[in-house]
């Protein structure tokens, strides 16, 4: 297989694309096509300030080293989830974003969910309802809680999030499977910032994530290769393999379920775009950030109902 570009030995292939690269031409062509969505869903511009909420994993560093290579003003932030599993998953995925912001002498941002609030995400979960089972829908909340404080207190104008197209469409594929039309008219590339909250983006949300794998690789990005302890047996995961099997009998079917809703919701085909107004959203009365209840939001109910150990 032969580079289109060049006609050297092509290092990917990308069926649905029917494209094949070297190495220099795939690492040209991943940013040109971030700067093109970028555009084309007006997710911001070279003035604005952009946090990117880094995990450690190979989306959200490469996501990272994308945005500054075009040249964007884009700022880190790290939430330290207190996450160990037998992995060590916390303390290595840190080492490794903070290892990458020093290599290219960018600025991290670095929360502590422990030195915050008392109490780590599982020890978190385990004192609460939500936390019967897995952490998952209390790490949500409280990561979702903590990315919306930092950017909303240090000014940023967008929050930008790793999410690759095996992520969307498998959270596409779950909302479908449940009609959840709520979140079906939240998901997109761009959620448009409302009161208190920055604007919300995906940039990488069109590329498979086997694309983003070999983006990391071949760029050189130390990430951590292990999941989340916790993602192991998840839904999403379940969801991802349903459409693996899908993409592999028929290449780019996951891209076409993705952009065909994009395109559906955008020309109003399948829902009524939403009344917010409607909807009664105010600040919360401790933090600020909206929500639907009549005082608290769920973050700070949920905190309420937690003993915080001093650390
Ligand atoms: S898999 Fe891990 S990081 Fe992801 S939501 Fe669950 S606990 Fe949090
Ligand atoms: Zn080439
Ligand atoms: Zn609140």
């Amino acid at each position: 297989m032969k580079c289109r570009k060049c006609g050297e030995k092509a290092s990917v292939n990308m069926r649905q694309h029917k494209l094949a690269l070297c190495k220099d031409h795939y690492l040209e062509w991943i940013p040109e096509q971030t700067d093109r969505f970028i555009k084309k869903y007006q997710m911001f511009s070279p003035d604005e300030r952009i946090l990117v909420a880094v995990s450690g994993g190979k989306d959200s560093l490469s996501l990272w080293d994308i945005l500054v290579r075009l040249g964007f003003h884009a700022d880190g932030l790290y939430i330290g989830l207190g996450i160990d599993g037998g992995i060590n998953y916390s303390n290595e995925s840190q080492r490794l974003t903070e290892e990458f912001a020093n290599q290219n002498n960018l600025k991290l941002h670095i929360v502590e969910i422990e030195r915050e609030y008392g109490l780590s995400i599982p020890a978190l979960s385990m004192q609460t309802q939500r936390g019967l089972g897995k952490p998952c829908a209390v790490c949500g909340l409280t990561k979702r809680h903590e990315m919306n404080r930092i950017a909303r207190d240090l000014g940023y104008d967008v929050l930008a999030t790793g999410h690759n197209l095996d992520d969307e469409a498998a959270v596409l594929f779950g909302n479908t499977l449940t009609w959840s039309a709520d979140y079906l008219l939240r998901q997109g590339p761009v959620l448009p910032a409302s009161d208190g909250l920055s604007r919300k983006v995906k940039p990488l949300c069109r590329f498979y994530e086997r694309e983003m794998t070999a983006y990391a690789l071949l760029r050189g990005i130390n990430y951590i290769y292990e999941e989340c302890p916790h993602a192991v047996g998840s839904t999403s995961i379940y969801y991802k393999e349903i459409l693996n099997q899908i993409e592999t009998a028929r290449p780019g079917a996951k891209l076409t379920f993705y952009l065909r809703f994009l395109e559906a919701r955008r020309s109003g085909e399948l829902f009524v775009e939403p009344n917010l107004e409607a909807a009664h959203l105010h600040p919360c009365t401790n933090c600020g950030q909206l929500t639907s209840a009549p005082d608290l939001c769920t973050f700070c109910r949920m905190m309420e109902k937690v003993k915080p150990t001093p650390v």
